[in-house]
């Protein structure tokens, strides 16, 4: 059995079946802008491994932190440690987190971010005696994370039906941008207020499921209603944040704070697992203040070393150049390099914002022709439901953007294949 064969049968990939799975490439190394597979074929990464490698792969600052971060201290338990990757990385997130969100907690994904950001807010009316506020709102289109919690809080269309079983119930808001959406924050609100202990959104683009980008005044509306009613308002940055969007957080489209923020995905520049869960004074305060004060979780790898040196590193690169100038370059390129896919007939709707582009189709190509676009371009991109869509590292030049463009059209171009079942986020 070739290592290859033995990886189709035997290991899974994500949303993939193990019978007659969609075929996996195999990657020798990769560097800067570019996946080099053991073939030698080289494909520009389109989609930066689902997001996350902002300043492209392999960053030699960023291994270089790694390796001597390494040879000191890989790994300590943070129960009764702490060490100083994580003291720099937490008083460095704080000093360009939105002001205020200065308490830390470290979690090993994004979805455990958003599993602690949500215990935070039933934590927060525990502690104010309102113990039966134990549901949170969210936004219909919503993407949060694939653990339960977070499964619970995304799109009610998406994969409720298969896990209704195991999974909390909450409530939900229309998708932002479809009529009397921006009405019905406040009328879920109203209706389940007693319930209700927060209210969780992506702020601005609603990624992994709807690839939907919408106005501020949602996220003013969701601030107001928080402040009305004493919730915890949770901004999941863990896609839109470290400048995918322009600004590094999306809610500065809005001039809105949350209580809470989740980021993860680029923290690390995309080389090791970590997000972090950021909240206000008050929420850490009003929690450390109740019962049991303590704050309720706490992962075997929390706070890891070498993650924490990674995101120490990648915000160097971030402050070392204006990274909102180059979101702005590339939005630049893909608004003029996509404009002619309007006039495709399987073409729905072109849109876009910064680094991330989006074609939405009446219904995907085939995965031969999909495959093809990807071989004969020498570009990585990984459409999902009725989406093409591209999110770049954000170091991505002008010559890469228009090639990553010009494949979106090829694919766009070609005929609606099968529909796929199971496909239901990236
Ligand atoms: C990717 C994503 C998550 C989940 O992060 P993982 O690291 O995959 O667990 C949560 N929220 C948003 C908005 C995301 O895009």
């Amino acid at each position: 059995m070739t290592p290859l064969e033995y990886d189709r049968t035997h290991i899974w990939h994500p949303y993939a079946s193990l019978k007659d799975p969609p075929r996996a490439r195999f990657v020798r190394e990769a560097r800067g802008l570019e996946i080099v597979l053991d073939d030698g074929r080289r494909l520009i990464d389109g989609v930066a491994s689902w997001w996350c490698v902002a300043h492209g792969h392999n960053h030699p600052a960023i291994v270089e932190a790694i390796r001597s971060q390494g040879e000191k201290l890989c790994h300590v338990m943070f129960g009764g440690f702490t060490h100083e990757p994580a003291v720099e990385l937490a008083q460095r997130l704080s000093r360009i987190a939105p002001p205020g969100l200065d308490r830390v907690f470290f979690a090993d994904s994004g979805s455990i971010a958003v599993e602690v950001a949500v215990k935070m807010a039933l934590q927060y009316q525990v502690a104010k005696g309102r113990s039966g506020r134990g549901k949170m709102m969210a936004l219909a289109g919503g993407y949060h994370g694939d653990t339960a919690c977070a499964m619970a809080l995304s799109d009610p269309d998406g994969m409720h039906v298969l896990f209704e079983g195991m999974m909390p119930r909450h409530y939900f808001a229309a998708k932002p941008g479809t009529p009397g959406a921006l009405e019905s924050l406040r009328r879920v609100v109203e209706e389940h207020a007693d319930e209700l202990a927060g209210i969780i959104c992506e702020p601005i683009l609603q990624a992994a499921n709807a690839m939907n980008f919408y106005g501020g005044e949602y996220l003013r509306e969701m601030r107001a209603l928080a402040d009305e009613f004493d919730l915890v308002l949770v901004f999941d940055e863990i896609a839109a944040g470290f400048h995918r969007l322009g600004p590094r957080w999306a809610a500065e489209f809005a001039g809105v704070k949350p209580d809470v923020m989740t980021i993860g995905k680029a923290l690390t520049g995309g080389h090791i697992t970590l997000a972090a869960t950021l909240a206000s004074e008050k929420v850490a305060d009003t929690i450390s203040n109740g019962r049991p004060g303590a704050f309720m979780h706490g992962p075997t790898y929390m706070a890891n070393p070498l993650a924490c040196a990674a995101a120490c590193a990648s915000l160097d690169i971030f402050a070392s150049a204006d990274y909102a100038a180059k979101t702005a370059a590339i939005a630049d390129v893909f608004s003029r390099r996509l404009a002619p896919a309007k006039a495709l007939e399987n073409v729905v709707d072109v849109r876009g914002l910064g680094a991330a582009w989006v074609l939405e189709m009446r219904s995907l190509p085939s995965r031969e022709d999909i495959d093809r676009v990807i071989d004969e371009h020498g570009v990585w991109l990984r459409p999902f439901g009725k989406f093409i869509y591209a999110m770049p590292p954000l170091v991505a030049g002008e010559a890469a953007c228009r090639r990553i463009a010009d494949a979106m059209l090829a694919m766009a171009s070609c005929p609606p294949g099968p529909q796929a079942d199971g496909d239901f986020h990236e």
